[in-house]
């Protein structure tokens, strides 16, 4: 008989380190499978205060600092092999001195949060996902992961 991996399960989570300092898990919530907006909402939103550091979650490269509708001002990051892209969104701002290309580690300060795109200006949050990046590794083309697991995951390593 054949054996089947499941996609999407755990086990395709890379490690990360978590994307807000002192983040618990009582500030996580899996709304993967959530329509927003009409879409699948393929992220975990995290709910801050508007201003709070935005940190990497792995080491690697800022591959587009993209100004988008919907996500407002958001980083792409690849990681060091190029495998998979962190998506970061809704920022109030990038880390002074941020640029595409630039190498960051697993912890830097990338950016601010904020509800910049089609976020509620009274609920401003990270809206942080993850993408398996395909063999031509495009920033805008992915398959996205479910990327709460790895953070309840970094938040319990963390500790
Ligand atoms: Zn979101």
């Amino acid at each position: 008989m054949p054996v089947f991996l499941a996609v999407g399960a755990t086990s395709s989570i890379p490690e990360m380190t978590p994307p807000i300092r002192g983040l618990t898990l009582a500030n996580l919530r899996d709304t993967f499978e959530e329509i927003h907006n009409g879409q699948r909402h393929e992220a975990v939103d995290i709910l801050e205060p508007r201003g709070t550091p935005v940190l990497a979650v792995v080491s690697g490269t800022i591959r587009k600092l993209f100004h988008s509708k919907p996500g407002g001002n958001t980083i792409y990051q690849f990681d060091e092999m190029g495998v998979y892209c962190y998506y970061y969104a809704h920022l109030a701002g990038y880390m002074e001195g941020l640029r595409e290309g630039s190498r960051v580690r697993s912890g830097d300060i990338i950016g601010f949060v904020g509800s910049t795109g089609n976020a509620d200006s009274r609920t401003p949050h990270l809206h942080f996902a993850i993408f398996e990046l395909g063999p031509e590794k495009l920033w805008w083309q992915g398959k996205a992961i479910d990327a709460y697991p790895g953070l309840v995951a970094a938040v319990k390593r963390a500790k």
